[in-house]
């Protein structure tokens, strides 16, 4: 297998984009790097776009294929790993990474079919939302100059898209290290992370662990920590058993002290 199909994994998901241009630029980045798969969440502009195509310069079959979704979340429903990147530090510290660490990273992983990759870049004016960052496993900052660290999109699309194809160049999926990819069963993909998010905050509320109506970090702090531990689907059906049961438990206790208040 030629390298660059290593890359054929990996997803490009712009989220909110004002400027059709900015678009074009981004198709032109990718597909100078091997990078074939473009997604829009809810583009600003109206989509395709004449000026979009004249900014990619010929990478007009990217924008052609390019998949238009109305939520982040449907857009990542299928990826086992989500990067999100931000040109800035948040409020609640998340892994955080560098172009070049990510591509060392997902160097193994960029070998298996059966991983699928997200790369998700922010909004020209605001980047991304916190929400949005938490459907992230990890997050990726481009080092530069800190008193002006905002890149175009488009190239800070080229960054990461040049440290990947560094990362796989000159690799066939036969040669390369299984590193970090020898594991037994598949990584859960965004959608089953996202059920078993919902899940868990069922349950804490039913408990009386979480209070929605002041819920502070809890659930982001929840989500950080499974986030970082990167659930497997047999791990993600043990938890999701574990909340049935919970839930089912205290539904019998519930039912318990309510027979023996009405005894009373
Ligand atoms: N004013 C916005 C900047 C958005 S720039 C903010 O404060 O977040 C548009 C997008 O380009 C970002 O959301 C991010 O995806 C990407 N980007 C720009 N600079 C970056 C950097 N230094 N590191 C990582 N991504 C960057």
């Amino acid at each position: 297998m030629p390298a660059t199909n290593l890359l054929d994994s990996v997803k490009i998901v712009l989220v909110g984009t004002s400027h059709p241009g900015n678009i074009g630029g981004v198709a032109r980045a990718m597909k100078n790097m091997g990078l074939l798969q473009l997604c829009l969440v809810a583009p600003r502009a109206q989509f395709p776009h004449p000026e979009a195509v004249l900014r990619s310069s010929g990478a007009t079959d990217l924008l052609e294929h390019a998949q238009v979704f109305e939520t982040l979340e449907e857009a990542l429903s299928d990826c086992t790993l989500v990067a999100g990147t931000s040109a800035r530090s948040r409020n609640l510290p998340w892994p955080l990474i560098n172009p070049r660490q990510l591509a060392e990273r997902l160097q193994g992983e960029l070998a298996r079919p059966e991983h699928r990759i997200a790369l998700v870049f922010g909004r020209e004016d605001r980047g991304l939302s916190n929400e949005e960052l938490h459907l992230c496993h990890l997050h990726v900052h481009i080092p530069c100059n800190p008193d002006f660290s905002s890149l175009n999109i488009a190239a800070a699309v080229q960054v990461l898209c040049y440290e990947l194809r560094m990362a796989v160049v000159g690799q066939s999926t036969e040669d390369r290290l299984p590193f970090g990819t020898e594991w037994d069963v598949p990584f859960a993909d965004n959608q089953a992370l996202e059920m078993f998010f919902d899940h868990l905050e069922k349950t804490l509320i039913e408990i009386d662990f979480h209070n929605p109506n002041n819920p502070r970090q809890l659930m982001s702090r929840l989500r950080r920590l499974y986030l970082r531990a990167r659930p497997d689907t047999m791990e993600i059906n043990m938890l999701r058993g574990i909340l049935t049961h919970t839930q089912k438990a205290a539904r019998n206790t519930n039912e318990i002290t309510d027979d023996q208040t009405g005894q009373k």
